[in-house]
């Protein structure tokens, strides 16, 4: 470990995907501070340019549909061509689709857990390659308080943020002997489009967030850029498989 300036990422290359919105921006945001050349990814060319915006030189921003698998491997291996290396991986994209489960479609169960949770893996599969040659890799996976709670309109969403933790325990216990530390971060209640939508669609869900956050109030995306910068860092690197919240208490309040 870099004893003199354990956050600091200046030479690392990251790439954060759906980091051109939300908490993945929040997070990209982090890590450029911290010195990181990022690379987002997303859909959406125009939400992309303006998170470029807001980055400023030299992130750059990939297009890609994590849906399809080629396209997610190829995400990775481009981002690491760009980039000239790929030391972190953030697996952030993530859906949700809210209804009670004997309603959901078998198709729709499918997107949500192959957007949350398989994406992750294949990316996770294609970045390892990269980090192989590196020596070292840092990944960060987004769970959420359904990794922990349930809630009875998001079986596709909890079952696939379930899985991103006992997924991250696999991948850290296989690849710790590589240098390679994975853990998983589980935000509470963060203000973006995602529960702007969930807000719009659940009635109450406003007022329970604030009534049940310690810290009395929703997060912001910028929240997260600390302990992406943490996990990301040579100040983790004897951190490993774990599941963090950041949730102001939420998570903690009996
Ligand atoms: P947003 O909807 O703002 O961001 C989602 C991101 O994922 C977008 O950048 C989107 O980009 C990208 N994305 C979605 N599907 C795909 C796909 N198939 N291919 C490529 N990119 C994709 O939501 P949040 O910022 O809130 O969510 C980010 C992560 O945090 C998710 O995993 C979510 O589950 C998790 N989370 C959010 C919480 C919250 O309170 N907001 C709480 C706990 C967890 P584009 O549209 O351009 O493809």
């Amino acid at each position: 470990m870099g004893a003199m300036k354990p956050f600091d990422l200046s030479g690392k290359a990251a790439l954060v995907t759906g980091g051109n919105g939300g908490i993945g921006l929040g997070m990209a945001a982090g890590l450029a501070r911290a010195g990181a050349r990022v690379a987002i990814a997303g859909r959406d060319a125009g939400k992309n340019q303006s998170a470029l915006k807001k980055l400023g030189e030299p992130a750059i921003a990939l297009e890609a549909d994590l849906l399809d698998e080629k396209a997610c491997r190829e995400m990775v291996d481009e981002a690491a061509r760009k980039l000239g290396r790929l030391d972190i991986l953030v697996n952030n994209a993530g859906i949700n689709v809210r209804k009670q489960p004997q309603d959901y479609p078998l198709e729709e169960w499918k997107r949500v857990l192959d957007s949350n949770l398989t994406s992750a893996f294949v990316a996770s599969q294609a970045a390892y390659a990269h980090f192989l040659r590196a020596k070292a890799g840092k990944i960060v996976n987004i769970g959420s308080m359904m990794s922990i709670f349930g809630a009875s309109f998001t079986a596709p969403y909890a079952a696939s943020k379930g899985g991103i933790v006992q997924l991250t325990r696999a991948l850290a216990t296989a690849w710790a002997k590589d240098h390679v530390q994975v853990n998983a971060v589980l935000p509470g209640w963060i203000d973006t489009a995602l529960t702007r939508r969930a807000r719009d669609e659940v009635q109450g869900l406003h007022e329970r967030v604030l009534a049940r956050t310690p810290a009395g109030r929703w997060g912001a995306p910028e929240d997260l850029a600390g302990i992406a910068v943490f996990l990301c860092s040579a100040a983790s690197d004897f951190i490993t498989g774990t599941a963090i919240p950041v949730d102001g208490g939420y998570s903690v309040q009996g």
